[in-house]
Order: structure tokens, then C-alpha cells, then sequence
């Protein structure tokens, strides 16, 4: 059976090409770039050359760039750091309620450490109103940190102006770019970032290596004290194969970006258009405009997420309820709870995200399957009896049009 991988929010395949860049750098040039002989320098120039196509890849400069172990250690650095070196000019930060846990649990640290946090809240599409910012901005206001585009429902957020607003306060603005970099347009400037997140394995990359920007000027303490590798701020020997697979993978995202958006934009639309119109009392949720062009994320009611997932999995099609990080508790999504859901739908959504190598044809399969799988399982539901039956339900707003 074939496999259909539509889980790319979740991590992507290593491209052939960035693996073939990586090799050497395990077994031919392994010298430690810190080191002064010439055979060393070979790993050196590497990390080097990689730390330029990123820096480029969003309009910053290379000694802005700090290599970390991912996105989670991006976000975790940028966030403590830039409260304890503001501290003394106050003790609040700002945030919203759809970030990933890898900024809220950072920010619940805060909280425990004499910081206060303000969860902005979203519209109905999950989009954090440039006015709701305006409003929570206080005096003792140290950092703003909203991100770039949401991993669940795909929701692109208005950076440019959400920073602007920050600019103009004189406070700090990171953004976890980890689902928008590489998949759509950064640049840093334009857009008013003053730190951005990002990560290797979401954009074709290999695991375990990230980024940091940190705009030339801010003073932000080091994350790892060591070496004096990444400027002193983050010591560590380089992750050299790492480093050189993300920076070949930043070179093949952004090189034909706006053909590849293209292509992702009319598979998501079709997907979209065939599952609203051929699945009665389904739902898509996120912004159907300001959305990434590989996301798609529904809601179907009287369904189960994980029935679902799992009878998905016997056709070999791959494809997540929620965040890989939240599917396996029973807790349903923060973010479809932050956009207005209640409970019991919240736990039925299904995330189905792309990528330039998925076909037409897989797109086709798997909304066939998807008819027949929701078909089958509503058949087996006591409560899609009784609602056929005529019995009230709660939730008729929520899906309109199709019912
Ligand atoms: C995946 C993800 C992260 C975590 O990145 P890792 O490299 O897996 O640590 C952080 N934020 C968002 C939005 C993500 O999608």
C-alpha cells in the first residue's frame, strides 16, 4: 500500500539534496570548525555558507543568526532571555492564546517567576486583531510574542502590523516563524521582528537544528554558557551536518517559492471544496484566505478525531487531529478552543497538511476515503441517529451552509 504523507506540519522528509549536502560533513570534513587547521576549515566556510543563505532567506544579516537545537530552543531562548534582560523596565509580556506550547509553557514558566502574561485572544478564524494588541499594551511592558502562522489551523497572522504596534510602543517583538519559514514570504525588517524562531525539520531539513534572529542592538543574555561558538550566546560545538542540511534546505524553500505556494494553494482549495461540498456537517476552520498554502484543518460533526486518524491509517494516509504534540492526551486543542469551539468539537478535527511533492491523485484518494470514512463512522454514532432522528443539537452555528 502506498503511503500518503499529509502530516508535513508535523515534520517533512529530509530532501535527497539535503542529505547529499550533509554527508561529507559526517565522515570527510568532521573537523571541529573552532579549530585552527586548515582541515577544519572546510566545516567552518560550511556553517558559514549556511548562516548566509538563512540570514538572506529573511532579510537579515549572518551575524544576527544563532544556530539552536530547534524551534522549541528558539522560542524558550528568545522569550526567558528578552524578559530577564527587560525586567527592570517591567515584568510583562504579551502573547496569545493559539501559540505553540512551546511559547505558552514558556510563558506559564514566566508566570511562576514573578511575570505577568497577558493570552491575547483570537477572532473566529484565529487571527490576533491588531486592536487586541493596542489594548493589552501596558507601561511595564517588555515583549510582544505572536507567531508567524498557527501549526494547527494554518492561520497566517499580521506580523508586519502586530509588530509595528510593538515598534511604536518601544517593546520587544519575537515570532515563532516555525510553520511560516520557508513556506511563505519573511522578511524581518519590512515586517518589524525584532527576534524570530525557526526550524530545520519543518522545511525539508533534518531534526535537532533551528534558529534564532536576534536583531543586531538587542542585549538578550547568553542560552548556553560554554565555548565561544554562536558569538558566546549559544556554546556548543556546531551541529556542522546539521547546520549545512538546514541551509541547504533553506535554499531549495525559498528558490521557486512563490510557484511552490501556488501549486500547495490549489491542492489545500480543492481538498477544501470537495470535503465541504461532499461531506455533509463538516467545517473548516482557520482563515480561508490568510491561511498557509499547505494547511487544511476540519471539523466534522459526531465524529471522533482518532477513529478517524485511525481508519485514515488503514487507507496509508497520514494526517493529525490537533498538534502532534497535544494528539495522545485527551485534552482537545487550545487553539480550536481559542477559536470559539466547544469541547466536544474541538476533539473531532482533522489536519491535513501538504506538501510540493503531494499529487492531485493522493488529494483525490483521500477525499474518496475521506466520504467513505465519515460516512461508516457516522453510520455507527447513537448521536447521529438521534439527530437525524430530528432531536436538537447544540452546535448548529458552527456549520453553516452545508447542513
Ligand atoms: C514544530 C513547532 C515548534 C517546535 O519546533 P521543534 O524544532 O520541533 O522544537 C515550535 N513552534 C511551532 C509553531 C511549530 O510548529
Amino acid at each position: 500500500m502506498k503511503t500518503i504523507y499529509l502530516d508535513n506540519a508535523a515534520t517533512t522528509q529530509v530532501y535527497p539534496e539535503v542529505l547529499e549536502a550533509m554527508t561529507p560533513f559526517f565522515t570527510e570534513y568532521y573537523g571541529n570548525p573552532s579549530s585552527i587547521y586548515s582541515f577544519a576549515g572546510e566545516a567552518g566556510k560550511a556553517v558559514d555558507a549556511a548562516r548566509s543563505i538563512i540570514a538572506d532567506s529573511i532579510g537579515a544579516d549572518k551575524s544576527e543568526i544563532y544556530f539552536t537545537a530547534g524551534g522549541s530552543e528558539s522560542d524558550n531562548w528568545a522569550i526567558k532571555a528578552a524578559a530577564e534582560a527587560y525586567a527592570s523596565k517591567g515584568r510583562h509580556i504579551i502573547t496569545s492564546k493559539i501559540e505553540h506550547h512551546a511559547v505558552l509553557h514558556t510563558c506559564q514558566w514566566l508566570e511562576n517567576h514573578g511575570f505577568e502574561v497577558t493570552y491575547l485572544d483570537v477572532d473566529e478564524n484565529g487571527i490576533v486583531q491588531p486592536e487586541t494588541l493596542k489594548a493589552a499594551l501596558r507601561p511595564d511592558t517588555i515583549l510582544v510574542t505572536v507567531m508567524a502562522a498557527n501549526n494547527e489551523i494554518g492561520t497566517i497572522e499580521p506580523i508586519e502590523e502586530l509588530g509595528r504596534i510593538a515598534k511604536e510602543a518601544g517593546v520587544l517583538f519575537h515570532t515563532d516563524a516555525v510553520q511560516a519559514y520557508g513556506h511563505i514570504p519573511i522578511d524581518v525588517d519590512s515586517q518589524n521582528i525584532d527576534m524570530l524562531s525557526a526550524s530545520g525539520h519543518k522545511v525539508n531539513g533534518p531534526k535537532g537544528i533551528g534558529f534564532l534572529y536576534i536583531r543586531k542592538g538587542i542585549k538578550i543574555r547568553s542560552f548556553v554558557h560554554g565555548g565561544a561558538q554562536e558569538r558566546s550566546r549559544r556554546a556548543g560545538t556546531h551541529n556542522v551536518p546539521g547546520i549545512v542540511g538546514f541551509g541547504k534546505a533553506a535554499e531549495l524553500a525559498v528558490s521557486e517559492m512563490d510557484k511552490r505556494m501556488e501549486y500547495e494553494t490549489k491542492l489545500r482549495d480543492h481538498l477544501i471544496d470537495r470535503v465541504l461540498k461532499e461531506i455533509p456537517y463538516s467545517r473548516l476552520n482557520g482563515d480561508p484566505v490568510k491561511r498557509l498554502p499547505n494547511n487544511a484543518n476540519f471539523c466534522f460533526r459526531f465524529i471522533e478525531g482518532e477513529s478517524m486518524l485511525i481508519k485514515l491509517d488503514q487507507n496509508g494516509i497520514c494526517a493529525s487531529s490537533g498538534s502532534a504534540c497535544t494528539s495522545g492526551s485527551l485534552d482537545p486543542s487550545h487553539v480550536l478552543l481559542a477559536i470559539g469551539l466547544p469541547h466536544e468539537i474541538a476533539h473531532g478535527s482533522l489536519r491535513i497538511t501538504l506538501s510540493e511533492k503531494t499529487t492531485m491523485e493522493d488529494i483525490d484518494f483521500t477525499a474518496d476515503k475521506l466520504v467513505e470514512i465519515i460516512g461508516y463512522l457516522r453510520s455507527m454514532s447513537p448521536l447521529y441517529e438521534d439527530f437525524i432522528a430530528g432531536k436538537p443539537a447544540a452546535d448548529e452555528r458552527l456549520f453553516p451552509g452545508n447542513n
